[in-house]
Order: C-alpha cells, then structure tokens, then sequence
C-alpha cells in the first residue's frame, strides 16, 4: 500500500544533522530540494522502481539515481554478479577480462565507438573527451548549448542546466575566465546560431559538443534535422561533433540517440546506466581519434579506480538484460502511458504544460511552450512545479527535484505503477 500522507521525522533529524557535516547536507547540489522547497527525504533502501525512506515510506521513484537504475534498483541478477565478483576482490589496478567484456558491448552497441576508454564518473568522460578534441584538432574552442550539462569541469559551467539552472546561478564562482574564454555557447535547436559561431572562429573551433536528447534542462527533443545539421556543419568546418551520452546512452535505445536518430559523432561519452549503479564512465569514439590517448598516444589522462572490477561487472550484467528481447518497446510503451497521461490530466484540470518522452526519458514543462531551447523551458512556473512535486511526494510518487531535469523509468515500472501515478499526478494537480 502507498501512503497518501507521510511522517518524515526521522529524514528531518538526518537531514538537519547532515547541514553540519556536509555543505547543504548533500553530496550533490540537487538532492537539496532547494528549488521545489520543503525537505529531502532521507532513503533507506531501493528495490525495483520502489524507495523506502528512512521513516519507512514508498515511494514509486521516477529518478532511477539519476538514470542509471534502467533495469530498477538492485536487479535480483546484478546483486548476485556483485557477490561474485566482491569474492575476488573490490579493485585491481591493473587489466581485468571484465574491461574486455564491457569495451566489447560498448564497442558493439554504439555506433560511433570503435575503443574506449573506462574513467569514473560522467563528469570525467566529458573533460577526458574536451582534452582529445582539441588535441586531435590542435583547436581550442568548443561550442556547447545552453542548458546542456556535461559535468562540472571548469571549461562546461558556462550555461550549464542542471543544478547550476536549479539554483539560478549563471555559472560558478572559482572557474577562471580563462577556462571558459574558448567555450562558445548557443541554444539548442539553433542550427544558424552554430553556424555564425563556426564563420566568426574560423579553424579555431575543436568541436561540437551536447546532449542530442537534452534532459539536463528538462526533456528537451532535437528539432527534425537538429542533429543531422550539427553533423553536416562539423564535417564543413572540420570539427568534431562530440554526443554527451551519459544519459542518454542505453536508455533512448540500446545504440543510444545516435542509433535512434541515426547520426553519428567522432566521439561519444557515456556513464549512468554503463556503471549499472556503480561509478563508471566511459569515453570512445573514432578509432584513429581515440589511438592519441595515453599509454597509445601522448593525450594523458588516468585513473586509479577506472575499470573497476565491480563497476565493469555491474555495468555488464545491467547491459545483458537491456538485450533481452522487448526491453526497449517496454519501457516506450509505459513511459509513454506516463508521459501522455500527465499531459491529458493536466490540460483536463486546466494547467498550461507541454512535454514529452522517448523511450525511458520523460519530462513535463508547467508553460505550454513548445520548448525547443533553455530560454523555453525558463518560461515554466516553477513555483507551481514544486506544489506538484511536493504534493505526489505526499502521495508516494519521487520525482527529481527540479523542473530542470528528465524523469527516468525502468523496466521494474510496471502498468500499475504507472496508473497509480496518474491517479497521484490528478488529485494533485486538480489542488494545485
Ligand atoms: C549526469 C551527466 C553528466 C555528469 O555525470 P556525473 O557522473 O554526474 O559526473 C554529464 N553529462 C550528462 C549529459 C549527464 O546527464
């Protein structure tokens, strides 16, 4: 049974004594609730697509930690491949057949990744990728699109999304000038934009890089002839288009948005679902771009942990069972229940929104757009959005924190869990 009002007074006692331990309390901005108001709530345990907080309520979870919880929270067979593998040791330092085994699907999955390289979070991916395209290039400058996140590496927060667009802050404090004067910006959907910025940098620009689905500013979809445009003009002014993955990947298809569109860039990153809950990344690509990296090349970068024998062996197992057959026509089919049935509901109760879902990535807009770009999706009430969120928080349904970022189902979603939703999503949404 689901709760329909919640005590939380053990997440508050938790949370109070975390503000004096860590800054804000978290480990990462978002989890704050800063921007929807009210408190977090403190978990327990996950299972399934289901959260249990520390005082011992359910929750239906549509944030997945993130995204990486595509098969739902501690699936029965990565659990037990952990147990195996933890037998012979947490990390090793050294090559592992496990590295071989994930490069492989990696290699095998996604279009444009002929070799990879294993680091440990997103974040690192993203700056292992930003050091490759302008060494391969010998260029400096980027063009990346606002509302985009790709980290938190100095060169990126420049209209960053995600936690940086939750709380408002235009970029942060600490970044040198000089580590975002090559970085060039503009929105998403804007193929002229790109190509004004192209004629004004002349062969000095390394690449293009984003999230060709955006989930960073919420859901956000690439226009008809978005992506294929970005690819065309890249190949004009010999840069490189550069896919930021690490949600994407795995999730809008197994091959990732550049199987499901059909376009595909020199490099790729990638991360959430490829550590299956662990911490992974990865980095890949062109096989003649990816040969400059260290101990092949001289463009270096490290790790101490990377290629972790639990991480890869999460990773794996989690991969195994997204080939199962009717996987991803699964997760469209209920995301889309979802997806659709907010919207429905919303417009039956007479609030403006708009949004959308492909595969196992949804978003909802409190504005009736369309929202092509960042400055669309700025348009949101976001004061209205957190009294939804708190109040199917209140009726037992997670939604991320922030009206900046995607909703993410798993395969342990089932009907019912979807429906349940709707029926939160339409008792709060009729009271708010
Ligand atoms: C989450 C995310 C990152 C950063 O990954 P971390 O593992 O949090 O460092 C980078 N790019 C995109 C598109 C992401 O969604």
């Amino acid at each position: 049974m689901l709760n329909t009002t919640i005590k939380t007074t053990k997440s508050q006692e938790v949370f109070a004594a975390a503000q004096n331990l860590m800054p804000g309390g978290v480990s990462s901005p978002v989890r704050a609730f800063k921007s929807v108001g009210g408190q977090p709530i403190v978990f327990d345990r996950v299972k399934g697509a289901y959260i249990w907080d520390v005082d011992g309520n359910q929750y239906i979870d549509y944030v997945g930690t993130w995204g990486p919880a595509i098969c739902g929270h501690a699936h029965p067979e990565v659990i037990a491949a952990l147990h195996e593998a933890l037998e012979k040791g947490t990390s090793f330092g050294a090559p592992s057949v496990l590295e071989n085994v994930l490069a492989e699907m990696v290699i095998d999955a996604v279009p444009s990744i002929e070799m990879v390289r294993f680091v440990n979070s997103g974040t690192e991916a993203c700056m292992g990728v930003l050091r490759l395209m302008r060494a391969f290039t010998n260029r400096e400058k980027i063009i990346k699109f606002e509302g985009c996140y790709h980290g938190h590496a100095d060169a990126f927060l420049v209209k960053a999304g995600s936690g940086v667009a939750t709380l408002g802050l235009p970029d942060s404090p600490g970044v040198p000038k000089l580590a975002t004067s090559t970085t060039l910006t503009a929105p998403f959907n804007d193929l002229e934009a790109v190509k004004a910025l192209f004629e004004e940098n002349r062969d000095e620009i390394a690449g293009v890089i984003l999230e060709p689905v955006v989930g960073n500013a919420g859901f956000i979809a690439p226009d008809a002839g978005f992506l294929e445009g970005l690819r065309e003009l890249t190949h004009e002014y010999g840069a490189l288009l550069v896919f930021d993955e690490v949600m994407t990947g795995f999730r809008i298809a197994y091959g990732g948005a550049q199987e499901k569109f059909g376009v595909t860039p020199d490099l790729t990153t990638l991360g959430k679902v490829i550590g299956g809950g662990l911490p992974v990344g990865a980095y890949g690509g062109r096989r003649d771009i990816m040969s400059m990296v260290a101990p092949a090349g001289p463009v270096y970068q490290a790790g101490t942990l990377s290629g972790n024998p639990l991480a890869m062996t999460a990773g794996i197992k989690t991969l195994e069972l997204l080939q199962k057959p009717g996987t991803y026509e699964y997760l469209e089919r209920i995301t889309k229940k979802l997806a659709d049935g907010l919207l429905q509901i919303a417009k039956e109760t007479g609030h403006p929104v708009c949004g959308g879902q492909i595969s196992a990535m949804f978003g909802l807009f409190f504005t009736s757009g369309p929202v092509h770009n960042y400055e669309d999706a700025k348009k949101s009430d976001t004061a209205k959005f957190g009294r939804f969120h708190r109040g199917i928080l209140e009726r037992g349904v997670y939604l991320a924190p922030s009206q900046f970022e995607a909703g993410f189902t798993s395969f342990a979603h089932t009907e019912e869990d979807i429906e349940q939703t709707l029926a939160v999503a339409r008792d709060v949404m009729s009271s708010i």
